[in-house]
């Protein structure tokens, strides 16, 4: 039986606490691999969940390359989350989803060219990344989804970026499984699974990306309609996180894989305590 509440860290959320009005408090964590994008916003949604939100890009909007994955999850965790969402903007490649959906997705399909993990080139260690959504989550987001009339499941592509993507390249997305697009959730997916900590993703589809000629993916077209369904997708990210609840599941058990000269020095996860306390 889970009695405490359920502690989530949402990277790509800085802003959740402003637009839903609710009280938040701004905690500095440091790390092993250096300081997280941005201070840690965190967040009570009522008796049953905490949030913990981090600005990806941070308050100047670092490129995709220059973010500090390992240090933005390692801050999460040492908070204490039960489960990482990474929330983002994406692209329709398939016809499944269209502009102005919020979409809670279960896989990714990794086009970049570079990585980062926890692990050294010498460490044999290999985490499990089938299913992306551990089941237990994957029951509890799908019927969260239903109730708030969400799509559920779906492959985001993820791609290295800044540019966008050729016809081409999307055509062979969309033939290879993608259905969404994004240039930013890997690898801080796959370093929430060597963390030990289950993942999900939630996206607002901000455009069809290469498959609408009339309308190409742009940058101000991205803008636009963020601005758009911001309050809407900002009330539906509050509406799933209101609908989780605690859940026994077998994320943490990824942790076996970390080798202990890594572990030493961390500490374990523990629940979060008073302000600015990181060590
Ligand atoms: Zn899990």
């Amino acid at each position: 039986m889970v009695e405490k509440p359920l502690s989530v860290g949402v990277i790509g959320g800085g802003a959740l606490a402003t637009q839903w009005g609710l009280p938040s408090e701004l905690l500095d964590v440091e790390t092993p691999h250096g300081e997280p994008s941005s201070r840690i916003s965190k967040i009570a949604i009522g008796e049953q969940v905490s949030v913990f939100a981090i600005l990806r890009h941070g308050e100047q909007h670092a490129r995709g390359a220059e973010i500090n994955h390992r240090a933005n999850v390692e801050a999460l965790r040492r908070l204490g989350c039960d489960l990482v969402i990474s929330v983002s903007l994406a692209g329709a490649i398939s016809g499944r989803f269209d502009t102005g959906m919020t979409v809670i997705y279960d896989d990714v399909l990794d086009f970049r060219r570079s990585t980062q993990s926890f692990f050294g080139p010498r460490d044999a260690c290999h985490v499990s990344m089938s299913p992306m959504v551990c089941p237990p989550l994957a029951a509890q987001l799908s019927r969260v989804a239903a109730g708030l009339e969400l799509p559920y499941g779906g492959t985001m592509v993820v791609m290295e970026g800044p540019r966008f993507s050729t016809r081409a390249e999307s055509k062979m997305y969309a033939a290879v499984g993608g259905e969404l697009i994004c240039q930013t959730i890997a690898p801080e997916c796959f370093l929430v699974r060597e963390r030990g900590m289950c993942w999900a993703g939630v996206c607002l589809v901000t455009d069809r990306d290469t498959r609408d000629p009339a309308h190409p993916v742009s940058t101000p077209l991205i803008f636009a309609n963020l601005d758009r369904f911001r309050a809407r997708n900002a009330r539906n990210l509050l509406g799933i996180l209101s609908g989780l609840r605690p859940y026994d599941c077998p994320c943490r058990s990824a942790e076996h894989a970390v080798p202990k000269d890594l572990t030493e020095g961390l500490g374990p996860r523990r629940p979060p305590s008073r302000e600015g306390d990181d060590s």
